[in-house]
């Protein structure tokens, strides 16, 4: 399969941010307090002057109205993240699985939305911020998918339906992708020239994604690299908890302590 290059969204850094933070791939969800625990902590210490949210950060997001069920856990998360975005600004992109976090989602945490992709300019460094989904190419069956879930007559559809069925369906999707994963399968990965020509195509040297849950610094060419996210579990042994700091230094991988 082959992708033409997308339009690329340009951030500029304001002169007075110092470090900006990345993570991704949190896959927030109820049956995970250590790691949910671990998030707002992070939250409330990180100092980096912006933090910026590179997707997956729900396991599922099936409607902005979860947000309005008295107790929910997307209502809990909204929470941290309106307070953490009163303190510092927050960008929030979508991943594969909360694709539709939607404008109340947007509104209620105080986030600003980002496009997949969107080059940040922090001083001299330009740096591709993506997802990554969008560039695994192998994957043709998912990139087919892709394409349908984000069109709005996929999404208005799924979305007139009662939250209850929508649940019940995310739950049905979460438990088909586990019976893959136990399976063994293997997943596909960014694909290396279309990443180099993402990174020409923007002007830039180095490209930070999430999504394949495979932390890396990948030399893709001289001069340019791809710096994968990791993904979060606290109750993994040891602990995956990590974010990717970028500083005038250049980036730099933190990890950060289980709570
Ligand atoms: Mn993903």
């Amino acid at each position: 399969m082959t992708t033409t290059v997308p339009r690329f969204e340009e951030l500029i850094a304001p002169s007075h941010w110092r470090t900006v933070e990345f993570i991704s791939d949190l896959h927030l969800q109820a049956s995970e307090p250590a790691t949910v625990a671990a998030f707002e902590h992070y939250l409330r210490t990180t100092e980096a002057d912006a933090l910026f949210i590179l997707g997956d950060l729900f396991e599922v997001w099936v409607g902005d109205d979860t947000i309005d069920e008295p107790g929910s856990f997307e209502a809990r998360g909204c929470a941290a993240l309106g307070a953490a975005s009163q303190c510092r600004p927050l960008y929030f992109m979508h991943g594969n699985r909360d694709f539709l976090a939607g404008p109340a989602f947007l509104r209620r945490t105080g986030m600003t939305g980002l496009a997949d992709p969107t080059v940040l300019v922090f001083g001299h460094q330009r740096i591709v911020l993506s997802h990554g989904d969008l560039l695994c190419l192998d994957d043709v069956d998912y990139q087919r998918f892709r394409i349908q879930a984000r069109s709005s007559a996929w999404q208005d559809a799924f979305l007139a339906q009662p939250l209850a069925t929508r649940r019940t369906q995310a739950r049905g999707i979460r438990q088909e992708s586990e019976a893959k994963k136990q399976s063994g399968v293997t997943y596909a990965d960014v694909d290396g020239p279309a990443a180099i020509g993402w990174l020409q195509a923007a002007g830039a040297s180095t490209m930070v994604h999430g999504h394949t849950h495979r932390p890396a610094e990948h030399t893709l060419a001289p001069g340019l690299a791809r710096v994968v996210l990791s993904d979060w579990d606290a109750a993994a042994l040891p602990p995956r908890l990590e974010t990717l700091r970028l500083s005038a230094q250049g980036l730099e991988r933190i990890a950060l302590d289980p709570r």
